[in-house]
């Protein structure tokens, strides 16, 4: 039998009875977070620079949100199942997104998560095409359930979960030459617009509007993956408005939520419709648009909007990185907006710098695909005074590193 475990602390619990991803992970344990800051229980304050991976792009405790799901959940929780009964949140984050959408995305199926959008998506696109086989990218992160670990474009966290869905084609990004793979066969092309997890990966030149000409030769849908570039990060409120390529389906999640759990696939009513006949119930969610997820992210989408938060992303981005690419042990520095990738000459220089920025109360991390990189994707509602404290923090750690003081 277990032992009840009276006598551990919750971090030695969390160890024991948690399943983990990782052997090392920082395990910090947080006992509150307002605005860009998380507190350990003694008051220390660290500097969230990664926004939990792209979500709280509003900061933490931001007053409408929190006030919308306290009202919420005083109003109802769950009623059933998606797709049944009119709940008002789900109708009104709804209606929201196709406002601000061109026409042919005026149609949201409400999930839980990001990879559950993917599964959604390429579900839909087989279904509208009648089209056997899926594209996507080397370097391509779409989550972590079966489906969207098989157009994940990474051999190495794929491998031990084989089989995986067959028929999946392989592109690489910009890669004009790698078009003629999209055939008549492809049901769809699933892309992140900027890939995020191959650290931060900018389309070249024309390659978005060549690759949706490419689709619209051959009859195949694009998916963009918006999962993590959407809801303002990257300095437009989506990313494909950047680049004037309007994809067939759109994938939300992460910071739609606004902190709740949410995703949405969207598309045209004409192709949602496919998922509803012959057979119906062509895609099932229990929880799927949750009415508490669904009111923070009204409310959040309306902070967002009202404050037009994404138009002050790119300057507050420079401010955090100013000058920081003078530094030998950077290679390069890419972004979109609110979406860095600090590229350093080694892995281990990554590492160590991550190490330092932790021992700073700086909270980092490295990007799946891209060893030598760290990520900082802070809240957007960063201030430029915040900004401008932390790119000093940043400079003096990176001499340090320079000077070979305490180099890991
Ligand atoms: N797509 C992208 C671009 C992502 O970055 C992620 C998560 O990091 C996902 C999909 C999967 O989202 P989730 O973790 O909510 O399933």
């Amino acid at each position: 039998m277990n032992d009840d475990g009276i006598n551990l602390s919750e971090r030695e619990l969390f160890f024991r009875h948690l399943a983990l991803t990782s052997f090392e992970p920082p395990a910090i344990k947080f006992q509150n977070a307002q605005g860009i800051y998380l507190y350990t229980p003694d008051g220390e304050a660290y500097t969230d620079l990664s926004a939990g991976f792209s979500v709280n792009n509003l900061g933490y405790g931001q007053p409408e949100v929190i006030e919308a799901i306290r009202k919420q959940a005083g109003i109802y929780l769950h009623q059933t199942v998606y797709g049944e009964f009119v709940q008002s949140p789900q109708v009104q984050l709804a209606a929201r997104l196709v406002r601000v959408l061109p026409p042919n995305l005026d149609c949201v199926y409400l999930v839980n998560s990001g990879a559950e959008a993917i599964e959604g998506a390429m579900k839909l696109a087989k279904r509208v095409t009648g089209r056997p086989f899926i594209a996507s990218f080397v370097n391509a992160y779409h989550g972590s359930t079966h489906g969207a670990l098989s157009i994940m474009g990474n051999e190495v966290l794929k491998l031990k979960y084989r089989p995986l869905l067959p028929g999946i084609v392989r592109l690489r990004f910009n890669a004009i030459e790698d078009l003629k793979f999209i055939t008549q066969e492809i049901a769809a092309v699933v892309v992140e617009p900027i890939q995020a997890e191959a650290g931060v990966v900018l389309p070249e030149g024309n390659y978005l509007q060549a690759l949706r000409k490419r689709c619209d030769e051959t009859g195949a849908l694009l998916i963009f993956d918006e999962i993590q570039t959407g809801m303002g990060r990257t300095g437009n409120l989506f990313a494909f408005e950047k680049y004037g390529v309007v994809p067939d389906i759109l994938c939300l999640a992460k910071a739609l939520g606004a902190g709740m759990p949410l995703g949405a696939f969207i598309s045209s009513k004409q192709n949602m419709d496919t998922l509803a006949y012959n057979p119906s119930l062509g895609h099932l969610t229990t929880f799927g648009g949750n009415p508490v997820s669904a009111a923070a992210a009204c409310a959040g989408f309306d902070v967002l909007r009202s404050s037009k938060l994404w138009e002050t992303v790119e300057k507050k981005s420079q401010l955090l990185t100013e000058g920081l690419h003078f530094s030998p042990l950077i290679r390069e520095i890419r972004s979109a907006g609110m979406l860095i990738a600090l590229d350093f000459q080694t892995p281990q220089l990554a590492v160590s710098m991550l190490r330092k920025m932790w021992a700073h109360r700086l909270i980092s991390d490295r990007f799946l695909f891209c060893p030598t990189a760290l990520r900082l994707s802070p809240p957007l509602i960063i201030s430029e005074e915040e900004a401008k404290n932390i790119n000093k923090t940043l400079h003096q750690i990176l001499k340090n590193l320079e000077d070979g003081k305490n180099l890991d």
